[in-house]
């Protein structure tokens, strides 16, 4: 089933997955929003229904693999192969090197989707492309959940779309509107890491 941008969004409030306050994040910048993707991905039944929505995308594009990073993607992949009716795989790092581990295999010219939560620069989906390449697959397209790089995330020939695209607004401490209204930082517990 197809979602609109506003009802992934609306989602992602409810669950609060986003989160509106005034934040410090890991780079030392300040933000009026916070990203926790797992308060989202914790609920097995919005993940189903987030992925069905990525996977409608793509049901004529013949994939035959769904491919995530570890550890969101591990997820994604799951529910995004299993509304596709395909296999699902995920890369990890070892020594710092993306890879396939468990005996995970392509066979040559395996039609694969690349699959991702919340995508800021891309690295991590440039470097599952490379995996996928370098193991005789075809990267036909990345589908990201939320695209949060203001459209700046590009993957050459490999066409990318996202449930949702976020612009989060970052600022210095010294340039911090919220700071100068006097607004308290926001806690946010200790979940997950910042999603700068
Ligand atoms: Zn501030």
């Amino acid at each position: 089933m197809t979602m609109t941008e506003e009802e992934v969004k609306d989602l992602l409030v409810k669950t609060n997955a986003i989160m509106n306050g005034h934040f410090l994040l890991t780079s030392g910048l300040h933000s009026p929003h916070y990203v926790e993707k797992f308060n989202v991905l914790q609920h097995p039944k919005y993940t189903q229904q987030l992925c069905e929505a990525m996977a409608e995308k793509f049901k004529d594009a013949n994939i035959e693999t769904v491919v995530g990073p570890m550890t969101g993607g591990i997820l994604l992949a799951h529910e995004t192969g299993k509304a596709l009716g395909t296999r699902a795989i995920f890369t990890e790092r070892v020594d710092g090197k993306m890879t396939f581990r468990r005996g995970f295999h392509l066979h040559p010219g395996e039609r694969c989707l690349i699959v991702e939560d919340i995508v800021t620069t891309g690295g991590s989906i440039k470097e599952v492309i490379d995996v996928v390449k370098a193991n005789g697959g075809i990267p036909v397209a990345v589908s990201m959940l939320v695209d949060r790089s203001g459209g700046k995330v590009n993957f050459g020939d490999v066409p990318c779309t996202a449930l949702l695209h976020l612009n989060v607004e970052t600022y210095k401490p010294e340039d911090c509107p919220l700071c100068k209204q006097g607004i308290p930082m926001t806690k946010r517990g200790s979940t997950g890491k910042v999603n700068k």
